[in-house]
């Protein structure tokens, strides 16, 4: 329901407070933090018109958290509903949906506006914001969650067009897909692939997967919650106790990713081989399976379905790429051609693209894109230099296990940022140029010395996927709270519009 469009009548001009750009898990953590500090002169500008994020978006068969829903659910409203710990992706739509309703962000959300345009007016120290339809708001700050996983990647690739069956990527499934009876191609190994590949395994008749570079799949501790466990009353401390442990556990593997430890990093391509060995038997799966870079490299993930589906009678692994589609085959670099019904592109999503197209104009005409072409950058992955008043939610370098921790700290830095505006009478807000300089500088010395640099991968982390790493904040989950709390207040500079630069 489009509530706030009926208050805002289109073209009219309405200084907000705060105008956030994008309904997932971000912008409505962010929202309603902003709401319950008292600032709710708010509104939330969403594309679509549900709430979700990549969780609207992505309806593709055993969708789900990667990091345990108890370290995903933010820590102040962990859900009381979940089946799984590895929580499906409806559930973890509703619970959007719910959030949204208990914080109050609902009634906030203007539906169906994408917002094409976004420009700092320094006179009037005012954002001036514009819809692809033509509305327009005013606001004060502008925070943008936009999300890095909102392009999908497509690989171009001759062919697509004159494919004779039908070709879908994993966010364009739909409850209308049956795979019953169908011969079916999925193409990558990440993320997405692990989770399609053992539904597809069990209804396709017969299913061939590409997997050009392997995963690290760790076993996958499944925990399933029914009614009597969910309405215990110590449901919600084991909850916390086990968001404990899986913070842990993952500080774990941040600590052996920034900077490079091998030790570690061998202790978990054990805890790797060790389900690898006792579910992949064939000499064939062995070599295509087999990473050969460190772990760490590229995105963890947790099957334990994975590895069976592939070794199915009805499962063809081939380990190359994908060179072109022709008629109703696809066909490998090697020149081998299978034929298909149906190809499903487990290709994954390209997070540089993140702005989608949005125009952020700063201080004197400073395009964001133009700033971000060689490398995304950001302070604490949440203020950009050059751009006052505006924040960022899951920005550059900010990510870490699980996208909650960090949203909260951020959320907590930009409500301190708005105080301490309010506090001095300062109307503009942003990140002193020294300090972001060398910010960033440092970023790229811990980034270079990490496993994503030198264990030997390509991933999306970097920059066209072999450059600089602009996804993660190079350090513990832990580091980036207690930085962001004490140290990066050190660098913003607050201003008035009439005193100038
Ligand atoms: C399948 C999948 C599983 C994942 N699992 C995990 C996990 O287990 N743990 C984890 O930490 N992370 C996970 N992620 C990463 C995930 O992106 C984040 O967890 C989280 O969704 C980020 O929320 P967000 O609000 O920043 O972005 P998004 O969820 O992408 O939401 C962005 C919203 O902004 C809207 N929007 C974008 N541009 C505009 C515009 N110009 N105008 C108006 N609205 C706009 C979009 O429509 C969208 O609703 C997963 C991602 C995917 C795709």
């Amino acid at each position: 329901m489009n509530t706030h469009s009926r208050m805002i009548a289109p073209g009219e001009l309405e200084a907000l407070d705060t105008i956030v750009i994008g309904a997932g898990l971000g912008g409505l953590g962010a929202a309603a933090k902003l709401i319950e500090g008292g600032r709710d002169k708010l509104i939330v500008l969403e594309a679509e018109n549900k709430v979700g994020g990549v969780w609207r978006e992505n309806r593709y068969p055993n969708v789900a958290c990667d990091t345990p829903i108890d370290l995903y659910a933010y820590s102040f409203y962990p859900g009381d509903k979940w089946s799984s710990n590895f929580a499906p992706g409806n559930e973890i739509l509703a619970y959007l949906h719910e959030f949204a309703d208990r914080f109050g962000v609902t009634p906030k959300i203007v539906f169906g506006a994408r917002v094409a345009e976004a420009v700092w007016d320094d006179a009037k120290a005012l954002w001036r914001v514009a819809s692809t339809d033509g509305r327009t708001w005013m606001g004060r700050y502008l925070v943008w969650s936009g999300g890095l996983f909102s392009q999908p990647t497509l690989p171009k690739i001759k062919g697509l067009e004159g494919f004779t069956g039908e070709s879908i990527h994993t966010t364009e499934w739909h409850d209308g897909i049956d795979l019953t009876g169908k011969r079916v191609a999925v193409v990558g190994g990440g993320a997405t692939s692990i989770q399609v590949v053992p539904y597809a395994a069990e209804h396709a008749k017969e299913l061939t997967v590409f997997v050009r570079t392997p995963s690290y799949v760790l076993p996958r501790p499944d925990i399933n919650f029914g009614a009597k466990d969910r309405m215990s009353p110590d449901f919600a401390l084991q909850q916390k106790a086990r968001r404990t442990e899986w913070f842990n556990r993952f500080e774990i593997i941040a600590r052996s990713r920034f900077p490079m430890n091998g030790p570690v990093i061998a202790e978990q391509e054990a805890v790797w081989k060790e389900q690898f060995d006792n579910q992949v038997h064939d000499p064939h799966a062995r070599e295509v399976l087999t990473p050969n870079y460190r772990f760490g490299c590229k995105r963890p993930l947790f099957s334990s379905a994975y590895y069976p589906a592939l070794e199915q009678d009805n499962v063809t692994l081939v380990g190359r790429g994908v060179s072109h589609l022709a008629g109703d085959t696809i066909v490998d670099v090697e020149g081998d051609a299978y034929p298909v019904d149906m190809v499903i592109w487990a290709t994954g999503f390209e997070p540089s693209g993140m702005l989608g197209g949005l125009v952020i104009r700063g201080r004197d005409g400073r395009e964001l894109e133009d700033e971000w072409r060689a490398i995304p950058h950001a302070y604490f992955g949440t203020m950009v230099e050059g751009f006052p008043n505006f924040f960022l939610i899951n920005g550059p370098n900010a990510g870490g296990a699980s996208v909650t921790d960090v949203v909260e700290a951020q959320v907590g830095f930009i409500l301190a940022n708005m105080v301490e505006a309010d506090t001095r009478g300062a109307s503009i807000v942003e990140v002193d140029e020294q300090t972001y300089r060398l910010f960033n500088e440092d970023i790229q010395v811990r980034a270079d010395a990490s496993v994503m640099v030198r264990g030997n991968c390509n991933s999306y982390y970097r920059v066209g996927g072999t450059g600089k790493v602009f996804t993660h904040w190079p350090d513990t989950v832990e580091a980036f709270q207690q930085r962001i709390r004490s140290h990066a207040p050190s660098g913003v500079v607050f201003r008035t519009a009439e005193a100038g630069r």
